[in-house]
């Protein structure tokens, strides 16, 4: 069970702004959803589309993908911590003294932090089209 279903809590699924890996829209199309419905280009970035200021498939309360969620929703509350070069647990987290980030959730989170960065400068060098 996930950390925050097992605090039941969906803060995040409210507040977070949510960036998007091509791998995360493609297995949310791959559900049957175009990408037009949930994508939003934010200066270069893809990040999850808001809807009423909740994420868009946030409804009655539940993730609608919850199986096919966005890496970054899967590693809540961890997040990177830009100047210590590694991953943190966010601020914002109301239980984030009971959350510890372990070696292979900081290596995945870095591996995740590069992905997102290469993927960025691909599509802001009009290498991709996509
Ligand atoms: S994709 Fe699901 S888990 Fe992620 S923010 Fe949206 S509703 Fe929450
Ligand atoms: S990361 Fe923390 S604040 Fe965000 S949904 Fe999970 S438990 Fe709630």
């Amino acid at each position: 069970m996930s950390f925050c279903i097992q605090n039941k809590c969906a803060h995040c699924c409210i507040e977070a702004d949510v960036p998007l890996l091509n791998e995360d829209i493609d297995r949310i199309t791959a559900m049957g959803y175009y990408d037009v419905y949930f994508v939003v280009n934010h200066s270069g970035l893809r990040i999850m589309r808001k809807l009423e200021g909740k994420c868009i498939f946030f409804q009655n309360g539940e993730c609608e993908i919850y199986e096919r969620r966005p890496f970054r929703c899967r590693h809540y509350p961890m997040t990177f911590d830009g100047d210590k070069n590694c991953a943190a647990i966010q601020e914002s987290c109301r239980f984030k003294n009971l959350y510890e980030v372990t070696m292979s959730g900081n290596q995945a989170m870095i591996d995740y932090i590069v992905q997102l960065r290469h993927e960025f400068e691909l599509r802001t060098s009009h290498k991709e089209q996509k």
